[in-house]
C-alpha cells in the first residue's frame, strides 16, 4: 500500500446502511463514518451473515451455549429460532471476514456490537445478551486484527 493511500478498516455493512440486518434494517453510524473519514480511512463494507448464505430477511440466531471460542473449537453450535443448526453458515462467514481482511491488508475492524456474528463485547448466547464477542470478532482477533465495538445508529449533531 502506497503511504498516502487511505487505510482499510472493515467495516459491519449494516454500520455503512446496508439493510442487511436479520430483519432487513440497518444500523447506519453517521459517527463512525464521519471518524474514519477524518483518520483517513476507507470502509470495505462486510456482512458475515449474508457472505455465510443466509439470506435477509433470515431468523434470529444466537450461540447455543458456551461462547464463540467454542463454535470455533467445533464444540459449541449456532442455531436459529427455529431450532435449526447454522452453525456452518457462521463460520463460512467468519472465515470470509478474515480472507477480505489479508487480501486488503486490513489490521483494524469495526463491527456492529451485541451481533452473534459482529459483536465485540456482548453478544447472544441461549437468546440472552452475554458478555463475549461473537463468531467472526472471535476469529478476526484470533488471527490478530484489532475489533472495535459499535453500537451503531448513531446521527450527527443537527
Ligand atoms: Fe451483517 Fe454483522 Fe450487521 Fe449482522 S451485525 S447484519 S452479521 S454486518
Amino acid at each position: 500500500m502506497q503511504q498516502d493511500e487511505p487505510q482499510p478498516v472493515l467495516v459491519s455493512a449494516c454500520l455503512l446502511g446496508r439493510r442487511c440486518r436479520y430483519d432487513g434494517g440497518e444500523n447506519g453510524d453517521r459517527v463512525l463514518e464521519r471518524e474514519l473519514a477524518a483518520r483517513g480511512q476507507r470502509a470495505v463494507p462486510f456482512c458475515p451473515e449474508e457472505h455465510g448464505g443466509l439470506g435477509t430477511p433470515r431468523p434470529a440466531a444466537w450461540i447455543a451455549e458456551r461462547d464463540a471460542a467454542a463454535v470455533v473449537d467445533g464444540a459449541a453450535c449456532m442455531v436459529d429460532e427455529h431450532g435449526r443448526d447454522v452453525t456452518a453458515a457462521f463460520l463460512a462467514g467468519a472465515r470470509g471476514a478474515l480472507d477480505v481482511c489479508r487480501e486488503e491488508g486490513i489490521e483494524t475492524a469495526y463491527l456492529k456490537e451485541r451481533s452473534p456474528s459482529c459483536g465485540v463485547e456482548h453478544t447472544h448466547v441461549a437468546n440472552v445478551l452475554t458478555r463475549g464477542p461473537g463468531v467472526t470478532s472471535e476469529v478476526l482477533r484470533r488471527a490478530g486484527i484489532e475489533v472495535r465495538a459499535v453500537e451503531g445508529r448513531r446521527r450527527l449533531p443537527e
